[in-house]
């Protein structure tokens, strides 16, 4: 193996774990990401897309009121992807692969989802650009998830729900394979988060990055600085790598990612696969994953349906391993307490994915004083709004 950077690979993480059936597929859409994303036309067309409908730039704006309860911290900035149309970050990424398939002539798009957001994503985006959409569901989610599965219906969507297996995400992702193997030629598979074989990690990072490069210019020209530190929540990955890819090369800005401690890390029900997690391969690639001693996938838990998922986006695995990004996680309880103080403090309904990030900011404050950062400047990535979770919310909060 030559020293030189081994494409679809981060360090020992990443590549690509299909069946044989499917390569060429992978090949076909790794020549779209480098022949198309870049060029011109794409690009142009894109962001335009980004700023007629989903509203792009968002905001990068100042958390005052809670700023004050996190001794030290001279600057609390808040990246506002709860403001993009359809309520979260997934829509940059969605629209940009839907506009991909139909520059590689593709004629209908699948997707899995787990919550459904993913699915109201990809559906959205196919509303738009005119193309028809199946999205793959397990029958529990379908069932848990009633008013995301209207949303797609609603969106034109064909939901297709999933009896295999134990009926969640991961069943859904098995079909949405075969389904991709069997029409492979017409369809194209837009995969929700920066996981799965390349090239969908590196594409998925790409397409979030705007999140990170808005930032980065939105700070420079807030504070004339770059931030000490950068904080997201890590489901997949794929908001937190979009926020990170923009300052990875900045010794000076500490990432931190947030994965979901469920119960509790010893409790054994988390979804905090870099946190717990062992080396594994998990769809299509290779990075950290929650399994048993016999190699069995752990059903993972998590209040929030979004960070509910074994597997982490490889590129992630690379970063915990060399150090380079530092991951904590916070608990159901943490998360429910942080949506609360948000709202009463900024005004700002957070989805629980985005809560985890807010429960470690006093963690993340402790430790960049630990490394001797004076009167840090942080920013959290908003990643999502909580109007999703107003039932869950309702239920397990006292609000009075
Ligand atoms: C899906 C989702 C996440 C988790 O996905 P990532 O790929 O890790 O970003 C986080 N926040 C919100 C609001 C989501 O909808």
């Amino acid at each position: 193996m030559s020293a030189a950077v081994r494409e679809g690979w981060f360090g020992p993480f990443g590549g690509r774990f299909v069946a044989e059936t499917l390569v060429p597929a992978l090949e076909e859409l790794e020549r779209a990401y480098h022949e198309v994303v870049p060029s011109e036309a794409f690009q142009t067309e894109w962001r335009s897309w980004l700023a007629s409908y989903v509203g792009r730039p968002t905001p990068l704006g100042r958390a005052e009121r809670l700023r004050t309860h996190l001794p030290g911290v001279a600057h609390l900035l808040l990246k506002r992807e709860d403001l993009n149309h359809t309520g979260a970050h997934k829509i940059n990424n969605a629209l940009g692969q839907v506009l991909l398939a139909k520059k590689m002539g593709k004629q209908r798009i699948i997707a899995e989802t787990g919550a459904g957001q993913h699915g109201v994503a990809t559906a959205t985006a196919c509303a738009v650009l005119g193309l028809p959409c199946e999205v793959y569901m397990g029958e529990l989610d379908v069932a848990r998830q009633a008013p995301n599965v209207a949303r797609m219906r609603m969106l034109g969507a064909r939901v297709v729900p999933v009896t295999s297996g134990s009926r969640t995400l991961k069943d859904a992702m098995n079909e949405a394979m075969r389904d991709w193997v069997t029409n492979v030629a017409t369809t194209y598979y837009c995969v929700g988060s920066a996981a799965g074989p390349h090239p969908y990690p590196s594409l998925v990072r790409d397409l979030q990055r705007v999140i990170g490069d808005e930032s980065r210019t939105q700070c420079l020209e807030l504070l004339g600085r770059l931030p000490d530190a950068v904080v997201a929540c890590v489901g997949g990955g794929s908001n937190a790598i979009g926020i990170f890819a923009a300052f990875l090369d900045d010794p000076s800005v500490a990432l931190f990612g947030v994965e979901a401690a469920g119960h509790g890390i010893a409790s054994g029900k988390h979804a905090a696969t870099l946190t717990a997690g062992r080396v594994g391969v998990l769809h299509g690639s290779k990075s950290y994953v929650l399994c048993d001693d016999d190699g069995q996938i752990i059903e993972p838990h998590s209040i929030s349906a979004g960070l509910d998922y074994p597997g982490v986006g490889p590129q992630h695995a690379a970063l915990h391993d060399s150090g380079r990004a530092t991951y904590l996680s916070a608990t159901d309880d943490e998360a429910l307490a942080a949506v609360r103080d948000v709202a009463r403090k900024e005004g700002i309904l957070i989805a629980l994915e985005t809560a985890h990030a807010f429960a470690a900011l006093p963690r993340v404050a402790d430790i960049l004083r630990e490394r001797g950062v004076r009167e840090p400047a942080i920013v959290v990535s908003v990643s999502g709004r909580g109007d999703k979770d107003l039932s869950t919310l309702l239920e397990k909060l006292e609000v009075t």
